[in-house]
């Protein structure tokens, strides 16, 4: 979703995502019952961990750099459009909560995307329909917002309560 800033060949030079250390292993994307289940079928081997909001959480290894298991190092993210966690498509922005609001932020790591200004992201996000896609994805899967955190710059506001 953010082809027109960011290339596939900007992140192939650079894999610095989808790799996770212990610091920043909360950022692991959630998922639901029916998403598990079909994730499930397609990757047997991956394990999955039952949280108290009822969403699910994956299974990471206990090395030091935790590499996300959908990950191929030859092909990329393995996961089909419809099971891409919504963070994912849209990285490296993110919606966060932040108090009772859901809000699109800019991940602070990233050195391609901060090339651009946050009044640029927000037109971009805006006329992109990223705006529109987040508002509901933080409607209809709450419990999968992560807590906002001061490192991320806020974008802007998608949700009023
Ligand atoms: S940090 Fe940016 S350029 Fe690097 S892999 Fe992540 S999204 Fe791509
Ligand atoms: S689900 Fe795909 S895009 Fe998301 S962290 Fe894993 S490999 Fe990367």
């Amino acid at each position: 979703m953010l082809s027109k800033l960011l290339s596939k060949t900007d992140c192939a030079l650079c894999k610095y995502c989808c790799e996770f250390d212990k610091d920043d292993a909360w950022e692991f994307p959630l998922f639901n019952e029916t998403e598990v289940k079909e994730l499930r079928f397609l990757f047997p081997d991956v394990g999955f961990e039952s949280l108290e909001n009822g969403y699910y959480s994956v299974i990471l290894s206990s090395e030091p750099l935790m590499v996300c298991p959908f990950l191929s190092r030859e092909k990329g993210c393995l996961l089909p459009e419809e099971l891409k966690p919504f963070d994912c498509k849209i990285w490296p922005l993110r919606v966060m909560r932040k108090e009772k609001t859901a809000v699109l932020v800019l991940e602070p790591y990233c050195k391609i995307i901060n090339r651009y200004s946050i009044e640029e992201l927000r037109q971009f996000a805006i006329e992109s329909g990223i705006t529109e896609r987040a508002k509901e994805y933080a409607l209809n899967e709450s419990p999968k917002l992560k807590e906002y955190r001061e490192e991320f710059e806020i974008v802007i506001r998608l949700t009023s309560q």
